[in-house]
């Protein structure tokens, strides 16, 4: 997928994702506070952008969403310290971390590798990116997150365990960053189910912007 963003555009090779990054959510899967950022990877071919219809996975039987803040990085290279992170971010929008919930816990606990419950295609729904300005305040966004109109789903960065740049210096240092990475940086509470012909939307504090998906 092609991001455009002010003018410049960048092609999303990467995307990384956080799970476990809410205590409440944490609690409500029954799963251990994590020590260090829990990060993994989603193929760019799972992107569909917001007005899109998604194709619903047949290959579990528990679809889940999770609205997530997404992070889009705009400049490439090794982030050194925690204070240079900042300085990665170009944008910013919400989105799903679609989880097929069955397939990725018995997966867990056979201790196998959870792509084919979190990285099938159309598996990362987002949002179209908001510029990230100086001002912003990263630890203060609110989101939420809505099925067939009603929400399911709210929460704030306030609230991660690991803050917004906090994973970003975490995933900076491990990997070189490049222009058009994504980040996911994991859900609040409130996770539940999605069926076929379901509408799913989010929104942000930083936009009026309501961005919908309507699975074919
Ligand atoms: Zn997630």
């Amino acid at each position: 997928m092609e991001i455009v963003l002010h003018g410049k555009s960048a092609t999303v090779q990467r995307i990384f994702c956080v799970g476990m990054n809410y205590l409440d959510h944490v609690k409500e899967l029954n799963n251990k506070i994590p020590e260090k950022p829990v990060i993994f990877m989603k193929p760019a071919s799972s992107l569909i952008a917001s007005g899109k219809n998604p194709r619903f996975p047949s290959h579990g039987s528990n679809l889940h969403y999770e609205t997530e803040l997404v992070l889009l990085i705009g400049k490439g290279g090794h982030v050194k310290q925690e204070s240079d992170a900042i300085r990665f971010i170009s944008g910013l929008t919400i989105g799903f971390d679609l989880t097929l919930r069955d397939l990725q816990n018995n997966l867990r606990q056979n201790g196998h590798p959870w792509e084919i419950s979190k990285a099938f295609d159309d598996s990362a729904p987002i949002g179209n990116f908001l510029e990230f300005k100086s001002g912003v305040d990263l630890n203060n966004i609110e989101f939420s997150g809505f099925v067939n109109g009603e929400m399911r789903q709210k929460g704030n960065s306030s609230e991660m365990i690991f803050p917004i740049e906090k994973l970003v210096s975490c995933i900076g240092s491990i990997w070189d960053f490049l222009p058009g990475d994504i980040i996911f940086t994991g859900t609040p509470p409130g996770v539940g189910i999605l069926k076929k012909g379901d509408t799913f939307s989010a929104r942000f504090s930083l936009s009026n912007e309501e961005f919908s998906w309507q699975f074919q």
